[in-house]
């Protein structure tokens, strides 16, 4: 791996884990070089499979509406953590975190706070007791998962908002009259 290389993954690491911020010398395309590395790396994660996960629906129970990308207001839906936790810790699979919030460094830092605040929670119920609480935390949302700022190349999307397609469209009907899981 080059140096340049090296130095972008030691970059994007930093950023993702939210505890240096960029010193003034690292320029914009340094920075733009460690997206580029994030979009790679996200695409190709060692040839695991990539389960991209909707937020808002799916993993945050989402039932006091939008409130801002920045804001999270609600718990998770039932089993959302335990499950995440399962996908975290499978070899081989990579989980990808993607949503309307991941376009803005403010949406994926409200994500990932949300997150690390419910996986805590899980540890201290006394869910997941392999790990060690907050440090474990703290790694799987720095290291395994990914909060891409493009749609990834997935092997299964799970959505809220998504229509199953085998090959028939729905209905202009069907459009209008769809609602989430939640609203039923
Ligand atoms: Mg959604």
């Amino acid at each position: 791996m080059s140096d340049l290389l090296k130095a972008a993954r030691e970059l994007l690491r930093q950023l993702d884990l939210h505890q240096v911020a960029p010193e003034p010398a690292v320029d914009a395309a340094a920075i733009a070089l460690a997206e580029e590395v994030r979009v790679m790396e996200v695409n190709q994660p060692e040839g695991w499979p990539i389960v991209c996960i909707d937020f808002d629906g799916v993993l945050h129970s989402y039932t006091s509406g939008w409130r801002g990308i920045d804001t999270v207001a609600d718990p998770p839906v039932e089993g959302a953590i335990e499950w995440l936790v399962d996908l975290i810790e499978h070899e081989k699979i990579m989980p990808v975190i993607y949503s309307s919030r991941s376009k803005h460094e403010v949406g994926i830092q409200a994500m990932t706070s949300w997150l690390h605040h419910h996986l805590v929670e899980y540890f201290i119920a006394g869910g997941g007791t392999r790990h060690d609480g907050a440090p474990w935390a703290t790694r799987a949302i720095a290291n395994g998962l990914k909060f891409p700022t493009q749609k990834p190349p997935a092997h299964i999307t799970i959505d809220d908002r998504g229509f199953h397609f085998e090959g028939r469209f729905p209905s202009i009907e069907e459009i209008f009259n769809f609602k989430p899981w939640y609203k039923r």
